[in-house]
């Protein structure tokens, strides 16, 4: 008999209760640090006081009102993005998933406008994720998830993440954006050197085409920069947003130059929940934090002394974990033996973490770690693959 509810996914037993800064406490009693943050998404770890206060203020007073209204909270919102991005408007969704269709709706519609409606066709990186709908399991072209769901939306090429040669040869007259997370979260954390991100916008000068930086997973402060593009400091057209935009309220957005979104009118697209007052009030609370002078510097300062100890670990536990990579708190260690395992025994030991593709354990611990969280991770890390040669 079916379950009650749809099952598609392997949950573990833990079911958690409460949550306080980087811990989680679960109904068995017991007390775990949460190096997964909800898959990236309680960036300022659980019931940060000031998140918890701007909930319950919005709450007290309005929570939706839809899109045919001003919303203030959301015009907010939407002008400190654009003050603090290479962006000059802002659409804002629900999830992940959406802002991605709606950059692909973008890029078709800026062709379209364009004169070029012939340009329709995105490329994108093998390994990539991109979310659930069907045009964005597409533009990812994960075999595994697209499987029985066919037939597949028509649009999408892919090449190897950081090759050049192969991207350059894809390019057609049909060729419309390239689409890539600047450090694939899901496909197993690996990080897009800046050479490559450069490399990537130097080609869509060159032809005419739109740079769609995915940054749902590795925005929003989690590579020690507001957004992973500043690192190389490549300013994408386009770029999608979600994950920790709300700190564990549902919030995505799709960021935009003017010359990208030309194509957008009333109309054009469109949200029931998107932006709506809630969402917004708990948006522009994640942003006060996050843009609170010492905040983005704590991050570097504490993911310096992660990947240091990362690197150690590696090297002390050679059979176990083979390679630490990622950038900043979005970390990933390639395991020897089954990352599925190693994430169980983590769990065990008292640490939440996920896992990624390429036989990778995803470190997603909240942005408000500090080092004493860095090394329990650690100790926990290590016990692990102590107890593993045993
Ligand atoms: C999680 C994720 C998505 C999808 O977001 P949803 O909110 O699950 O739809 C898209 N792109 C990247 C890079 C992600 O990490």
């Amino acid at each position: 008999m079916i379950p009650a509810l749809l099952p598609t996914y392997a949950r573990n037993e833990l079911a958690f209760e409460r949550g306080e800064g980087a811990y989680l406490f679960a109904t068995n009693g017991r007390k775990y640090l949460d190096f997964a943050s909800g898959i990236a998404v309680t960036a300022l770890g659980h019931c940060h006081p000031h998140l918890v206060k701007a909930l319950i203020e919005q709450g007290q007073k309005l929570w939706h009102t839809s899109n045919l209204f001003q919303i203030p909270e959301q015009q907010r919102l939407g002008e400190r993005l654009v003050a603090n991005t290479f962006a000059d408007t802002v659409f804002f969704g629900n999830s992940g998933a959406e802002a991605v269709e709606l950059a692909i709706k973008m890029v078709r519609k800026y062709h379209d406008e364009t004169g070029n409606p012939g340009k329709y066709r995105v490329i994108g990186c093998n390994g990539s994720f991109h979310g659930r709908t069907l045009a964005t399991l597409a533009a990812a072209g994960n075999e595994k998830y697209l499987k029985g769901f066919e037939p597949v939306v028509d649009g999408f090429d892919h090449v190897p993440f950081e090759n050049m040669n192969e991207l350059r040869a894809k390019i057609t007259g049909e060729t419309a954006a390239i689409l890539v997370e600047p450090v694939q979260g899901e496909g197993g954390v690996r990080a897009g050197s800046d050479q490559y991100l450069r490399a990537l916008r130097e080609v869509c000068d060159e032809y005419g085409l739109l740079l769609v930086f995915d940054e749902i997973q590795c925005g929003m402060g989690r590579t020690g920069k507001l957004f992973a593009y500043e690192w190389p400091d490549v300013k994408p057209d386009i770029m999608t947003v979600a994950k920790a935009l709300g700190g564990g309220f549902p919030v995505g957005a799709c960021l935009a130059t003017e010359k990208a979104a030309q194509g957008m009118k009333a109309g054009s697209h469109g949200s029931t929940f998107g932006g709506n007052p809630l969402a917004m009030h708990l948006g522009n609370a994640v942003l006060d934090v996050m843009l609170e002078p010492k905040f983005l510097e704590q991050v570097r300062r504490v993911s310096g002394y992660f990947h240091g100890k990362l690197k150690s670990l590696v090297a002390k536990h050679p059979g176990i974990y083979v390679e630490a990579r990622g950038k900043g708190l979005l970390a990933g260690l390639r395991c020897e033996v089954p990352n599925t395992e190693v994430c169980d025994k983590l769990r065990a030991a008292g640490m939440v973490t996920a896992t990624a593709g390429d036989n990778v354990i995803r470190l997603l611990p909240p942005l408000i770690a500090e080092e004493r969280h860095i090394d329990e991770a650690i100790g926990i890390l290590d016990g692990v693959a102590r107890d593993w040669k045993r």
